[in-house]
């Protein structure tokens, strides 16, 4: 079948803004409330000529094992059952000890994984941006979901991934 790439995220990071972004319309459930996108949605994506399935998750909230336990269970989920995993950060907060957490989960992977430091709306936050190296899951992608600033460079390397 055709490759999966799953995206992955603590809440309200802007996963879903970012899938919609990636689709060219509004399908995956935006909220202000984080933890919106309850389960796993599957899409057909399109870009450079080749077709991919696209899973926005949205497992993260903390439930009775916590947020940390949470995070770490969806990450081995998407490494398990995608060909690609995208971690999406919001480059506005920055990275945060979960951000940290699942990062460490999802450097065990065999599998690619690609970063996406979000809500990169304007230039200020881009020279921050490169502190997410310390993440250890190499370049990180500034993009802004909603404005689509740069969307197109991280396909190109989601697409090299693939
Ligand atoms: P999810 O929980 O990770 O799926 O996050 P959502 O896609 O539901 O977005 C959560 C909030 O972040 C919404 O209010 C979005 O409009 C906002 N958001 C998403 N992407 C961006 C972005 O690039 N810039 C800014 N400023 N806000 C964003
Ligand atoms: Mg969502």
């Amino acid at each position: 079948g055709q490759p999966v790439l799953a995206v992955v995220g603590r809440p309200n990071v802007g996963k879903s803004t970012l899938v919609n972004r990636i689709l060219g319309r509004r399908e995956a459930v935006v909220q202000d409330v984080p933890g919106v996108t309850r389960d796993r949605v599957a899409y057909d994506a399109y870009w450079g000529g080749r077709k991919f399935t696209l899973v926005d998750t949205g497992g993260w909230e903390p439930d009775a094992t916590g947020l940390q336990a949470s995070v770490a269970a969806q990450a081995e989920l998407a490494m398990q059952t995608a060909d690609a995993v995208l971690l999406v950060i919001d480059a506005s907060v920055g990275a945060t000890a979960t951000d940290e957490a699942v990062s460490k989960v999802l450097r065990r992977s065999k599998k690619p994984v690609l970063l996406a430091a979000n809500k990169v709306d304007d230039d200020r936050l881009l020279a921050d941006t490169a502190s997410l190296w310390s993440l250890g899951l190499g370049e990180p992608h500034p993009v802004s979901a909603l404005h689509g600033r740069s969307s197109g460079d991280l396909l190109d390397a989601i697409l090299e991934a693939l």
